[in-house]
């Protein structure tokens, strides 16, 4: 037996010092981000009666909330977590309405994210804002990167490395092999459904920009923000590996993903915002689909478990 003499060694190093976050870091990326969005809802009063009406309100709303939870109910939860089980139709349905976001098809879309809670803001994980290190340049580097530059780059997590049991589903595969066919059909259905409601081609032309230009841009900016914002800036509530974060104003439109923190401290768990007031869209929808007996052995917080993994 060695006896211990030495004194014990210092806490190992965290892979990049913690840094007083710079409000300026927060201005700069919410610029680039936030001003197009920005740029559209104020076009909106402008554009009322002419180039927008309730009928490309209604059919973006529609989209944006079938694709978004197919997203964050399907793709996420149930795909890559599998925080409950579902029925066949069900999740048939949950894959449709998740290919139709444009994100990426169901297999790819998992095991892109699986990799990410893997390496979670360490080398390996392919969108971390803290890729570049901290200090401003590098942040606002590291967020633009995790919010959108990683997407471009030329390699493509591996499928048979962190979807295997996505390869071996028959359905699921179905699924990835019709993602082109799911996605040019995302972007053609608002223009035929306004051009139908309305009999015009103005109504066609104004659904198309609103329910699928606007749409898929808004979500596509909403899901990459968890992957931006939700690692940066934020409250800290759980213990988690990484720098996940709870960022409350993107509850909403990300039906409740941006409760980022909880869900990396306990990744299987079918509700992100588990605290009292913080909203869970998807969660709600998980409820409901269970009420209905779609999905069962569904995987809801347990109040020790989180106790234990509470800091704040
Ligand atoms: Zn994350
Ligand atoms: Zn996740």
């Amino acid at each position: 037996m060695t006896v211990l003499t030495e004194r014990p060694s210092p806490q190992p190093k965290p892979e990049f010092e913690p840094e007083g976050k710079s409000k300026t870091d927060l201005v700069v990326f919410g610029l680039v981000v936030g001003l197009p969005i920005l740029a559209i809802i104020a076009a909106v009063p402008f554009a009322w009666g002419w180039g927008l009406g309730w009928t490309d309100v209604i059919i973006a709303a529609a989209f944006y909330i079938v694709t978004g939870l197919g997203v964050t109910v399907g793709f996420h939860r149930y795909f890559t977590h599998g925080s409950f089980k579902a029925n066949r139709p069900l999740k048939i349905a949950l894959g449709i309405a998740g290919s139709l976001s444009l994100e990426m098809s169901v297999v790819d879309w998992v095991a892109a994210h699986r990799k990410h809670h893997k390496f979670s803001d360490k080398e390996g994980d392919p969108h971390s804002p803290w890729r570049f290190g901290p200090g401003f340049k590098s942040m606002c580097k590291g967020l633009l990167y995790a919010h959108v530059g990683w997407l471009f780059e030329a390699e493509r997590t591996n499928r048979a490395k962190y979807a295997p049991d996505l390869l071996k589903d028959p359905d699921v595969m179905k699924l990835h092999r019709w993602f082109p066919t799911i996605a040019v059909s995302s972007v053609l259905l608002p223009p035929i459904l306004g051009g139908l409601i309305t009999w015009s081609w103005h109504g066609a032309l104004t659904a198309f920009f609103w329910g699928t230009l606007v749409r898929i841009g808004l979500l596509h900016h909403v899901t990459w923000s968890v992957n931006s914002i939700c690692h940066v800036f934020g409250e800290e509530v759980f213990e988690s590996r990484d720098k996940s974060r709870n960022v409350w104003w993107l509850a909403i439109p990300s039906f409740g993903e941006s409760w980022h923190n909880l869900h990396h401290s306990d990744p299987t768990c079918a509700r992100h915002g588990a605290l009292k007031g913080q909203i869970d869209l998807s969660a709600g929808l998980i409820r409901w689909f269970e009420k209905a007996g779609w999905v069962y052995d569904v995987r809801w917080p347990n109040p020790e478990r989180l106790a234990a993994k509470r800091i704040a």
